[in-house]
């Protein structure tokens, strides 16, 4: 990743398609579109691609969580069980809704841990959301395991992980919903976008309805519309769906080129003792967008990660004290920084994040480096890439 690094004639011509005919907007305009349905193709392919009955695409991976939470009928109050290692996105679509996120631990496969699921559990728990970070999932047979104990859903975000799978089956298929983001740094990408799936009937009429104000999509006068339920404008454009249906059709390329890359830098670091990688859950297999690995402490992951940096290779994340993905420099939500009144649910219900122990995933996290994989690399750059990080890991030791 990301998409972008390899757009060619296949993007140019699906964007010029729509161009041609004027229509920007994925509903209506039938006589002028001479055809062109950019945005239900592209949910007709990743439904396809994702085995799944039904996609829905939106205008972010943002909009998609909260259209994924909407359709499933999550509302004030109601608490989503979130991991510590996300993006900010995951709790700004549950506090959308006047949901409540509740952070829970992560383990060495950088994703919600199990037991620490089950603890957070309590009778407004209505979600699980397991984020498949950097490329990895959750063990999710033993989630849906908890979920199916409690009654509870299992909303998978994928975002970072289209193209990888669990038993068999592509992540996001395996939840009650999955999430995509196909946003400006993703492995597909259309600028901005996103999609949500399910197999469920139910959620995905809630899930068109509520992304387009209501509006029921029967017949095709849009004026003479019903709309049976309140909704927002989480639209995509077709512009940004013409980029998605060429993306799409390359995600197995883009896999198998990253698949190469993160083979034969794996293999190199993987001589270095000090260096373990993150546990991938069993029956799983990544999406190989990032090589993601622990240093035995805190201070030589430190270390590890300035000599990457000075020896210039690029793309290399000390997660832990990041801006956007760990839970220790979320200031805006720990201290509750909105711009209006939240609701009296969320400010009543929220955990007082500036004081829950989160030294579990801080074990993790401080030991972590994940390193991007991406796709315009030549072999010989990897090559060359390979013996540099080892040399830079390996001088920090
Ligand atoms: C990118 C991302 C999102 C949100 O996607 P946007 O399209 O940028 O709104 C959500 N979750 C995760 C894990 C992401 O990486």
């Amino acid at each position: 990743m990301p998409g972008f690094e390899l757009f060619g004639d296949k993007e140019r011509k699906e964007v010029q398609d729509v161009m041609d005919s004027g229509v920007l907007m994925r509903y209506g305009f039938d006589a002028m579109r001479n055809g062109h349905w950019k945005t239900k193709e592209l949910e007709t392919g990743l439904a396809e691609k994702m085995q799944s009955k039904h996609a829905h695409a939106v205008s972010s991976g943002t909009a998609a969580l909260t259209v994924a939470l909407a359709s499933a009928g999550v509302g004030a109050g109601e608490e989503v069980i979130m991991p510590t290692f996300t993006f900010v996105a995951s709790f700004e679509s549950i506090l959308a809704l006047g949901a409540v996120p509740i952070l829970v631990d992560i383990d060495d496969t950088l994703t919600l841990k199990p037991e620490a699921v089950e603890k957070a559990i309590t009778s407004k728990t209505k979600v699980v959301m397991p984020v498949h970070m950097c490329g990895s999932m959750a063990n999710l047979d033993a989630l849906k395991a908890i979920c199916a104990k409690h009654g509870l859903l299992l909303l998978e975000d994928a975002c970072q992980a289209i193209g990888g799978t669990y038993n068999g089956k592509p992540l996001g298929s395996i939840g009650d919903l999955g999430c995509f983001s196909f946003d400006y740094v993703k492995t597909i990408t259309c600028g901005e976008g996103g999609a949500v799936i399910t197999n469920n009937e139910g959620y995905y009429e809630n899930a068109h309805k509520y992304s387009d104000h209501g509006h029921d999509h029967i017949g095709n006068n849009r004026g003479a519309e019903d709309h049976p339920i309140l909704g927002y404008n989480f639209r995509i454009s077709e512009m940004n769906a013409a980029v998605g249906v060429a993306q799409l059709a390359r995600l197995d390329e883009f896999i198998a080129i990253q698949k190469r890359n993160y083979t034969i830098l794996r293999e190199a670091l993987s001589h270095i003792p000090e260096v373990v990688f993150r546990t991938v859950p069993d029956g799983g297999e990544e999406n190989y967008s990032f090589l993601s690995f622990f240093m035995p402490t805190e201070e030589l992951a430190q270390t590890a990660h300035q000599e990457l940096i000075e020896a210039g290779v690029d793309g290399c994340f000390y997660w832990y004290d990041n801006n956007w993905h760990y839970y220790k420099k979320w200031e805006h939500l720990t201290q509750m920084k909105s711009l209006g009144k939240l609701p009296k649910d969320v400010i009543e219900s929220l955990p007082d994040y500036g004081k829950t122990d989160f030294s579990e995933s801080d074990k993790w996290m401080s030991r972590n480096i994940s390193c991007l994989i991406k796709l315009g690399w030549s072999e010989k750059e990897v090559a060359e890439r390979a013996k540099k990080m080892v040399t830079a890991i390996k001088s920090s030791i």
